[in-house]
């Protein structure tokens, strides 16, 4: 451990720090509180400060500050370093200037980028004029610093060079990117840009919508930053910096779809408002509600696209446990146009809102009582986690289509449905499905291993792997050996790998550029300590497995399956995590 590590432990209370993200009660040597990690009614997390260490008896994590910070805030340790050094009153910089240049530089890259946007929004009489006929005041204006992306190529670009920033910094932040011709470019034009600011309120990305005079419908409407090791895009509620303790004192979240919709809503007074960024929601936006609000309230767009869109959120939270309520702006389009079109009334539209079964019941039943309507609601009901949501929708239910509650349930056992508990309904944007933990550390070890430039390191993590984890270790090094310059994702693109899952690549690509002035001991510690991680991951999944065949062959009471499945749990090494 690091002399600052060690110093910032001491220097700052975990409960104190902790407390400022979850209530915690109870005094002396512990404290109690809800987990933030998972779904739950009855705390089970658990803070000390004496050992200065936090632990959920439900997830069975634990750790220290550190591990809090970085796992609430999906942040890595030196981003986490540089939060609580800063909260600890710490100076950083005689204990590893290289490190913290490696990953600062990035925030100070994004915070100039914002900086040079608003100043270019102010020249700019029609993109200005522009949101004057959307609604947005100028103080609204000011309050979110937007700014607008000039025509040229590399406008952005020649202002980050005259600022003595390396260009390849400037691609790691994902502002510019290299063109089909190998030229660096800036990645936004003739938009207006949004900064995403992170849980700290330090912008790490942007979120661009294309100015009116140059939408030719070829071009996406919205367009957001790559990730970067500062930004991945499904962990991300634009705004929610700005309304995370309105959120929590209203005990609701209001999502809308965009970050227009979010900044109107906002400057109507209703101010517990986040925006999805053009994605469906994920499993990760799903974490984020429930460590904020027990209740979300989607809004509807008034089109088809916009309810469906709508329904599929409703299903995801209902899977998750979480309250969801629909909000339809009637008349109008989406907020944003209400807001502009009659200032105040949104208000009255967010306090009338509908359970998602409400919802559904008045959607479906409206149509009439036919067998198809019916069970396209039963399988709504199917997928709430919560049996006694399942229960009361039931009940209601057979109440409002006067069939035997009975008679539903046997309904909707033959319906072919996957329910919550088999796989939650998820839309999942397939440029980066949510990584299991495994997979995660697996990552995070191929990073390390490619800044070290050392395949070798990942040869005895294979056998643990998925075959397409182990095929991600070969293309990751065929090829990419031996080149000098650190490695980014224009290099990979340059070396014309044949990339499957890019986003993967490229995440990868940045971590190793982060590491690649790290001490080298200091990265074998952590590839070691990452190794023994996995092996425990491996074995904890095998065993999961194994104690469900045992069950299953047990319940079909199949002998030699039951027999085979005994045979192998008791190969598992006795060292390993059984949780
Ligand atoms: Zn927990």
């Amino acid at each position: 451990m690091s002399d600052s590590v060690k110093e910032i432990k001491t220097k700052i209370n975990i409960a104190d720090f902790i407390r400022s993200y979850v209530t915690l009660a109870g005094a002396g040597k512990h404290f109690k509180g809800l987990c933030p990690f998972h779904a739950e009614k009855t705390p089970s997390f658990i803070v000390s400060p004496e050992r200065q260490s936090w632990h959920c008896f439900g997830c069975d994590i634990g750790g220290d500050v550190f591990s809090f910070l970085m796992k609430y805030e999906n942040i890595e340790f030196y981003e986490a370093l540089k939060i609580l050094a800063e909260r600890a009153g710490i100076e950083l910089r005689h204990t590893n200037p290289e490190n913290y240049r490696q990953f600062g530089v990035l925030y100070d890259i994004i915070r100039d980028a914002v900086i040079y946007y608003k100043s270019e929004l102010e020249r700019n009489t029609s993109a200005i004029n522009y949101l004057h006929s959307r609604g947005l005041k100028d103080e609204t204006i000011e309050g979110f610093d937007l700014g607008v992306s000039g025509s040229g190529y590399d406008n952005l670009l020649r202002h980050l060079v005259a600022l003595r920033y390396d260009i390849n910094d400037a691609v790691r932040a994902g502002l510019i990117y290299r063109n089909e011709r190998g030229l660096f470019q800036d990645r936004f034009r003739n938009r207006l840009m949004f900064s995403i600011c992170n849980g700290f309120g330090k912008p790490v990305a942007f979120t661009a919508r294309i100015l009116p005079a140059f939408d030719n419908g070829e071009v996406g409407k919205y367009i957001n930053s790559p990730e970067t090791p500062l930004f991945i895009k499904s962990k991300f509620f634009y705004g929610l910096n700005k309304s995370k303790k309105i959120i929590r004192d209203a005990g609701k979240m209001f999502i809308v779809e965009g970050p227009m919709d979010m900044i109107m809503s906002w400057q109507d007074g209703v101010r517990n408002v986040v925006a999805t960024m053009g994605t469906a929601l994920t499993s990760d936006h799903m974490k984020i509600i429930e460590r904020h609000a027990d209740t979300c309230i989607m809004s509807f767009d008034n089109d088809p696209a916009g309810s469906a869109a709508g329904e599929k959120a409703l299903d995801l939270a209902a899977a998750h446990d979480i309250n969801a309520e629909v909000c339809t702006i009637r008349d109008y389009k989406d907020p944003a146009d209400l807001v502009a079109n009659k200032p105040g009334a949104l208000h009255e539209f967010v306090a009338h809102t509908k359970p998602a079964i409400e919802f559904y019941f008045e959607k479906y039943l409206g149509k009439g009582h036919e067998k198809k309507n019916i069970r396209s609601v039963l399988a709504k009901i199917a997928l709430m986690k919560s049996p006694l949501d399942r229960s009361r929708a039931m009940k209601e239910l057979s109440r409002l289509t006067n069939i035997e509650e009975q008679v539903l349930i046997e309904e909707m056992g033959m319906l072919n449905i996957e329910t919550s508990e088999q796989k939650p309904m998820e839309q999942k944007p397939h440029e980066h499905s949510p990584l299991t933990r495994k997979d995660s550390i697996a990552e995070r070890i191929i990073s390390l291993a490619y800044a070290r430039r050392d395949p070798v390191v990942c040869e005895d993590i294979k056998s643990f792997l998925s075959s397409s984890s182990q095929e991600l270790i070969n293309i990751v090094f065929s090829g990419l050996m031996g080149d000098s310059p650190p490695p980014s994702p224009s290099s990979l693109e340059f070396h014309g790998i044949l990339v499957k899952n890019e986003a993967v690549m490229d995440r990868i690509a940045h971590r190793a550029g982060l590491e690649a002035s790290r001490e080298s001991e200091e990265i074998d510690e952590e590839i070691q300590e990452l190794k023994k991680q996995l092996r425990g991951e491996y074995y904890k999944e095998k065993r999961a497995a194994l104690t469900e065949a045992i069950r299953s062959a047990e319940k079909r009471g199949d002998e030699t399956a039951l027999e085979e499945a005994l045979r192998e749990l008791i190969k598992i090494p006795l060292d390993t995590p059984r949780t």
